[in-house]
């Protein structure tokens, strides 16, 4: 791809291949216009534009840039390139403090940053930072992070647009009634929503299925159930259910971990009942999902929220889960299939660390778990797979009107591929990323 200088119209015109735009009209177009960040023009009339700047895509495809919707990407930077799911061996998986400065947290996010441009990924959510972990074990959750956020957000050395989701309890452990009540009235900071927007709370309603932690009706094979993560109040569904009311009734966004379908029941019966009028914001959500049910996933449709789900998680401990689920309730587990046919809005995300950022392996992952579920590999399904990763994933930051599509009006934010990949019968991971455009600035090219 080259880049050359012209005239006035446009700061930028890319051109010379297919660009998809995820618009309703489902059709691709040759060229896109950007000026001042936004998408000015699209096809012939882009292209009969003058631009300071031309990239070629040399018959390469150019989609909405990647956006991954649950991704720790302060923890992530610390620990690179050390993933949970790699070949890193247990005793070599760094552990104990990972970030104690200010320099030391500013590095882990430009890390972060540099290694998500890399792959294309021009947006994603920050899951869960607070004062719950400002004691935590890594250093990567506590307010320290929020307030490094900032710094880096008002210097404007953002690479990524980042949807933050404030978290009143532990990583991956218990969280107090008292805890969220204080904390969700301490004050977000005034940041510009299209760089870092905080939208809401994480809320930790339970662990996972392989380790037996995930709340469930039936039992595991030890005879156990799992159990609420959350305390205070009465007993813990008390406090489940009030963190959740209280949330709402600020307006706020609720992301809930929720993988057995225990907690997605309970969490799915605070929501019918709250009196949450359409706000700005995006809809509520679980994370991970992995026992829902059918009836759980309609539910969740039908009152416009979702889930934000992770297939490569799920192919990493498929085997690791059958052993406390049995084959019957595995053949059950991570239910994409009836996710994304369900309405219910549905992202694809990596949480990484805990696997790789590499969203082509995710959906490599998703066309398996799917395949394992009956639907073939077809230009439509790879539609939906990479929809789940820009259209939907805006959907879920509450920012449609403004990106997650290639429409004029919307932020120039735009993955440049190597191949078209929606055509099928070639994995995702095969296809090479050459560029990546964030606010119609290049921010990472493949030399
Ligand atoms: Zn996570």
């Amino acid at each position: 791809m080259s880049e050359t200088l012209l005239g006035e119209d446009a700061d930028l015109i890319i051109r010379g291949g297919r660009v998809h735009i995820f618009d309703d009209s489902r059709s691709p177009v040759e060229a896109v216009a950007v000026r001042d960040g936004r998408i000015v023009a699209l096809g012939a009339e882009a292209e009969a534009l003058d631009a300071r700047t031309i990239i070629e895509l040399d018959g390469r495809t150019a989609i909405p840039g990647i956006n991954d919707a649950h991704l720790h990407a302060a923890w992530l930077g610390a620990r690179w390139p050390h993933l949970f799911f790699s070949d890193t061996p247990p005793e070599d998986q760094p552990s104990g403090r990972l970030v104690s400065t200010a320099v030391e947290r500013r590095s882990a996010l430009q890390q972060a940053w540099r290694l998500l441009a890399e792959h294309g990924i021009t947006s994603y959510t920050e899951p869960g930072i607070g004062p719950g972990e400002d004691d935590g074990e890594t250093g990567c959750f506590g307010t320290d992070m929020l307030s490094t956020y900032v710094e880096l957000h008002r210097a404007g050395a953002q690479t990524s647009r980042v949807t933050m989701l404030r978290l009143f309890g532990t990583i991956d452990g218990e969280s107090s009634l008292d805890d969220f009540e204080r904390g969700i009235r301490s004050p977000v900071p005034v940041t510009d929503a299209e760089w870092l927007a905080i939208t809401g709370v994480k809320i930790f309603a339970d662990g996972i299925p392989p380790m037996a932690t995930a709340w469930v009706h039936e039992p595991y094979a030890d005879g156990t159930t799992g159990a609420l993560l959350t305390r205070g109040g009465d007993d813990p569904l008390a406090a489940f259910r009030r963190m959740i009311e209280i949330a709402a009734s600020r307006g706020l966004q609720i992301a809930v971990h929720a993988t057995g379908d225990r907690s997605i029941a309970e969490f799915l019966r605070v929501l019918e009942r709250l009196d949450d009028a359409p706000a700005a914001r995006g809809p509520h959500y679980v994370v991970h999902g992995d026992l829902a049910t059918p009836a759980q996933i309609a539910r969740m449709g039908r009152i416009g929220a979702g889930f934000a789900v992770q297939p490569l998680i799920a192919s990493h401990t498929h085997a690791w889960a059958g052993a406390m689920l049995g084959a019957e309730r595995l053949a059950g587990a991570w239910p994409l299939a009836e996710m994304l046919s369900s309405g219910a809005l549905t992202t694809i995300t990596s949480d990484s660390p805990i696997a790789t950022p590499d969203w082509r392996i995710g959906l490599d992952a998703s066309l398996s778990l799917l395949g394992a579920a009956g639907t073939g590999d077809d230009a439509e399904t790879r539609r939906t797979l990479v929809r789940a990763m820009t259209v939907d994933a805006a959907r879920q930051d509450g920012a449609s009107a403004w990106k997650g599509s290639l429409e004029v009006g919307k932020v120039a934010d735009l993955t440049v591929l190597d191949e078209d990949p929606l055509e099928p019968g070639r994995a995702f991971s095969a296809i090479g990323i050459a560029r990546t455009i964030v606010d119609g600035r290049t921010v990472f090219a493949r030399s």
